[in-house]
């Protein structure tokens, strides 16, 4: 047979995968299951929270990838039969595969987060899956008075985009400081130590003095529980009852990772990093922030890396040909204020069998005309105009 592919999750990395697939095999068959009509970026939704940007700009439909070829189904895979290699969508609809690639994300790792659920994301929104929730939170900012507090509560890794709660708290600063600049950034870590930490504290300092509050890991910041009835964030040394209280649970692989039997007790998948195939379930590939890339972020720009190198991956064995040693490059960019950004970039290869980070990467200097920080600023946006292009455009 030609080959039939299924992919289940159109964000950047399912559809960076299904896409790379078709383009280098047109008689494959390649599917992509995937629920929602157009998929909402989590990239520059930090924008959106901040009243930069409207919601419309974050949104991609699936066109261009059905003109491709790639056979679109707008539902949720809800079973997975690895011994007969199918899976069911929630409309009862049936999918035999040689291949399966799961790139469904991420979902909240509740039990570790007790008094959270999905009735607590709607007064103590998480934002972290864009959509209503970044709405929600925006409209929570638009209607606090001057003088309040914004917590952000932020969970260990590994977790999603490990940067983007600090861009958010730069940018959640700078609405406050033009609207109401007697509010208060306070933010509550699960850790001690982050990424790009130098240029974020420095850039704050520069641009909001003392707006932003920050509460580490060793200093009690690590939340323990949540009570959405009176919007209290319990931490190890304290309470605290903000005005709006952004709470980042944590996380672990899409749900139908686990259905898939794909999962580990992390609940992240173990895969092999050369093939991106389940070190658990023979014949499924497990691309994006549900998989455990080692020292990769887990970042729209991995997604997409990884979901090209999986692609190629499937059609060397395929072809019964060797895969090739896969080179990624994840690119981070954080935006603290309109006109004002750094960036990270960092290249990954598989190393005693996990993707290990290897010379090239480079950070932004912490000491940095602001030009520099304005053409990094632009830089990013054209970042996101071409990986949105190259996913969905
Ligand atoms: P996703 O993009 O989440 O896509 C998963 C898809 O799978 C979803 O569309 C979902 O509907 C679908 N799905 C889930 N379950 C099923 C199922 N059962 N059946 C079918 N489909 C299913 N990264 C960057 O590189 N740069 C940034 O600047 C950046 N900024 C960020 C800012 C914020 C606030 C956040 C939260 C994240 C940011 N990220 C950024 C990270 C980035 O959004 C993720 O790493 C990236 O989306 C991961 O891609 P993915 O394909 O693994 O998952």
């Amino acid at each position: 047979s030609a080959g039939q592919i299924v992919v289940v999750g159109g964000g950047f990395g399912g559809a960076a995968c299904a896409r790379a697939l078709k383009r280098a095999d047109a008689k494959l068959q390649v599917t992509l299951i995937e629920p929602s009509k157009s998929y909402i970026s989590c990239p520059f939704s930090n924008e959106v929270i901040a009243g930069l940007r409207e919601i419309e700009a974050q949104q991609f439909g699936y066109d261009k990838l059905a003109a491709e070829g790639i056979n679109i189904v707008a539902q949720a895979a809800t079973t997975i039969d690895t011994h007969k290699r199918g899976l069911t969508t929630g409309d009862g609809g049936t999918f035999g595969y040689d291949r399966l690639v799961l790139s469904p994300g991420i979902d909240f790792h509740l039990e570790a987060l007790p008094g959270y659920d999905d009735a607590a994301s709607e007064t103590m929104p998480h934002a972290w899956k864009a959509g209503a929730q970044t709405l929600l939170l925006r409209r929570q900012l638009e209607a606090m008075a001057d003088g309040g507090t914004v917590a952000i509560a932020i969970p260990a890794n590994p977790s999603r985009c490990p940067p983007a709660p600090y861009e958010r708290a730069g940018l959640i600063a700078h609405y406050l400081k033009a609207k109401k600049p007697r509010s208060k950034v306070l933010i509550l870590d699960a850790k001690d130590n982050f990424s790009q930490q130098r240029l974020f504290e420095k850039a704050w300092k520069e641009l909001y003095g003392d707006m932003i509050e920050r509460v580490a890991l060793s200093q009690g910041g690590r939340v323990t529980s949540v009570d959405p009835s009176t919007k209290t964030i319990i931490t190890e040394f304290g309470n605290y009852t903000p005005d709006v209280a952004n709470v980042i649970p944590p996380q672990r692989a899409g749900r139908v990772a686990a259905i898939a039997g794909t999962a580990d007790a992390t609940g992240w998948c173990p895969i092999d990093p050369t093939t991106f195939e389940s070190k658990l379930v023979k014949d499924i590939h497990v691309i994006g922030d549900a998989c455990l890339g080692g020292g990769i972020p887990k970042s729209a720009s991995a997604a997409s890396a990884q979901g090209k190198a999986c692609a190629g991956a499937i059609v060397n064995l395929l072809a019964g040909r060797a895969p090739e040693t896969p080179r990624l490059t994840g690119v981070c960019y954080n935006i603290v204020a309109p006109g004002y950004g750094f960036s990270l970039t960092g290249n990954y290869q598989p190393k005693d069998d996990i993707f290990a980070e290897v010379e090239g990467g480079a950070t932004s200097p912490v000491d940095a005309p602001r030009e520099l920080r304005a053409r990094e600023a632009a830089e990013a946006e054209r970042w996101f105009r071409i990986i949105t292009a190259d996913c969905f455009g």
